[in-house]
């Protein structure tokens, strides 16, 4: 199938090239994901001002899928507010999971729907969704640190 290949094409390329691979000094936010199942690592950076994701980046060693999809989870963050980068990670999560086609009305997230084939794949789920558990984590942490002060 043609739309296949362009998918694989595309997953190819960014694990690959991972684009916004490398530490991030100057983030803010940050936190380890880790996927025993396939032996995924990702450590990944968020750099957040006013309640806006305006950097991220990644380091890590994992597979063609989990590294393909924290590179283009890094990139669709940019820009994003903390509340539209969790509504992502609950679309991202109900794709890979085939709970839903829909893209919940967000412009550009197309390019993630290069994922939406692992739900006929359970074991790599969580390759796919490994950066955006991350991602939920890092946002979450910096919640409960938020509490305290
Ligand atoms: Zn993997």
């Amino acid at each position: 199938m043609d739309l296949r290949e362009l998918y694989q094409e595309l997953i190819v390329d960014h694990s690959k090239q991972p684009r916004n691979f490398g530490p991030m000094p100057e983030s803010n936010y940050c936190a380890d994901g880790f996927n025993p199942l396939c032996g995924d690592k990702i450590h990944l950076y968020l750099k957040v001002e006013d309640n806006v994701i305006i950097g991220a980046g990644f380091e890590g060693s994992g597979c063609a899928i989990s590294t393909a999809s924290a590179s283009m989870m890094t990139e669709i963050l940019k820009g994003r507010t903390i509340a539209q980068a969790k509504t992502l990670f609950e679309l991202f999560h109900s794709m890979v999971t085939g709970s839903t086609e829909s893209n919940g009305g967000i412009d550009d997230f197309g390019k993630l729907a290069v994922f939406a084939g692992v739900k006929e794949y359970p074991a790599r789920v969580k390759c796919a969704t490994l950066a955006w558990h991350t991602l939920r984590n890092a946002l979450l942490k910096r919640d409960e640190s938020a509490k305290t002060e």
